[in-house]
């Protein structure tokens, strides 16, 4: 009740700020949930803080000894490495990167899916963050400006990055654009011959885009001269982009998951999500969303998963990932590269194996073989459950979610989607009005050849017989 009074004072603070004033006086639980631009949080939440140990560190592959961070400013920003490796709680967010963020939309609202809700006939809440909404279509800029702007800072010119399904590619584009730097996108060459719409919007925000594996490099030469139709990976597009930016000077890499930076970056996601769910006195039960690398997800629910280390919360956790590429649900928690030509440090995360052929599944953001340490960490630690779906069913869900709520999902986003609406039916069979929420983390506006496959029966629900993961530190 109390929490009632304070929400109802927070909603009128909000609707009298300039820019919102022409938002309803009152904020409803069951409809979008706005954050007024001066709400926008001013740190990002470092969730290392938090852990009672520090994360097993990044290895150097022929040492075995923790990596010197100073090793790898010839790659990354160097703020960048001192955010990796920090411990501070919050760190402060640029003025500048803050700017960008009002600019491409944020704070993006929370919204009630209400029309699913009456669909699947369930007493639960349903809840997402509308991360869909950057110009992009998915939360991949959040980083990828505070990426470009740690470069822009030191006197980058150039960024090199690779991508998958073309999502990171165009982020990175976007923001390099912003900052005025070049940037060079690796992409996996069935993803650019699939999603030529992507290429072109990477082309569109003036970077360069080249099919991986390629001739630009030797160790896409190297593939190629074995396959001149090689259908390309992220592991392989990763070895690829690190070749050239160790060749070309002024040049710095760029990685759009999996890091601790990343991750750090995308709080952003769940520390607004928390402040649009205290407005309306509303405490998530369950907190989903779908993993690649696992940095949307990490950046939505950290900023809840504080309260559960403290033992402060009860709040379940589900990461969503695909049975084509089941990295936390069947594969090992251990150190693995992160990449296939193996040039990258050793890192301590779930993994099925940088060697692992992933099938060409739509979900061209969920193929990475490997998953965040600080993730694999919590899931290892039972902090996190995980689950695994087939595509079809993933599909399945994504056209319900069209259906009722109006915008398209990326396949990604649906694999959690499809795991959201499982539960809304079991809170119908078990009369529970559970609140429920997910990170929406992607639309599916590029992706209708993958909706047409679907639609079509074209489909194949891949899974690997056996998982071989290859032990390099016992
Ligand atoms: C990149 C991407 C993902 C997977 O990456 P994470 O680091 O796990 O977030 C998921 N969904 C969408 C829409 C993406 O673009």
């Amino acid at each position: 009740m109390y929490r009632n009074v304070l929400a109802s004072l927070k909603c009128c603070v909000y609707a009298s700020t300039a820019t919102q004033k022409m938002e309803a006086l009152t904020i409803r639980e069951d409809t979008r949930v706005n954050l007024p631009q001066d709400e926008i949080p001013s740190s990002w939440y470092n969730i290392q803080s938090d852990l009672s140990e520090p994360l097993p560190p990044p290895l150097d592959s022929s040492t075995r000894q923790p990596v010197n961070p100073q090793s790898l400013e010839r790659i990354f920003a160097k703020e960048l490495i001192r955010q990796e490796i920090s411990s501070e709680r919050s760190i402060r967010i640029p003025e500048e990167v803050r700017e960008a963020y009002l600019q491409i939309g944020r704070p993006t609202p929370l919204v009630r899916a209400k029309r699913l809700e009456k669909f699947l006939r369930t007493p639960a809440k349903i809840y997402y963050k509308a991360e869909y909404l950057s110009p992009t279509g998915s939360h991949k800029p959040n980083t990828a400006i505070a990426q470009a702007y740690y470069n822009s800072q030191q006197g980058t010119t150039r960024l090199v990055t690779e991508s998958g399904a073309g999502q990171w590619g165009s982020a990175l584009a976007l923001a390099s654009a912003i900052f005025k730097l070049k940037c060079k996108v690796y992409m996996v060459r069935i993803s650019y011959n699939q999603k030529p719409g992507r290429r072109t919007m990477i082309e569109t925000y003036g970077a360069e885009v080249t099919a991986s594996p390629s001739r630009e490099t030797k160790f896409g030469s190297s593939l190629l001269d074995q396959d001149k139709e090689h259908p390309g990976t992220l592991g392989i597009a990763i070895s690829e982009a690190l070749e050239d930016t160790v060749t070309h000077e002024n040049s710095r890499y760029c990685l759009g998951s999996v890091m601790n930076h990343v991750l750090l970056h995308q709080s952003i996601i769940g520390l607004e999500a928390r402040k649009q769910f205290e407005a309306i006195d509303v405490e998530p039960d369950i907190i989903a969303g779908c993993i690649g690398g696992g940095s949307n997800f990490a950046g939505f629910a950290y900023p809840f998963m504080t309260d559960k280390l403290k033992g402060r919360s009860n709040s379940r956790f589900v990461a969503c990932e695909p049975k084509a590429v089941p990295s936390t649900t069947r594969g090992v928690y251990t150190y693995d590269f992160g990449d296939t030509a193996e040039m990258t440090p050793l890192l301590k995360m779930y993994t099925i194996g940088h060697k692992y052929a992933s099938p060409p599944i739509h979900s061209g953001g969920l193929r990475y073989h490997g998953k965040a340490p600080s993730l694999s960490y919590l899931i290892n630690k039972g902090y996190m459950e995980s689950v695994a779906y087939h595509q079809n069913e993933v599909f399945q869900a994504a056209r319900t979610f069209a259906q009722t709520e109006g915008m398209v999902p990326a396949p990604e986003t649906a694999h959690c989607i499809k795991f959201v609406m499982d539960e809304a039916i079991k809170c119908r069979e078990s009369n529970e009005s559970k609140v429920i929420a997910f990170n929406n983390c992607g639309h599916g506006l590029l992706d209708f050849k993958a909706y047409e496959d679907f639609q079509t029966g074209r489909l194949v629900d891949y899974e690997p017989a056996n998982i071989e993961v290859e032990t390099y530190i016992k």
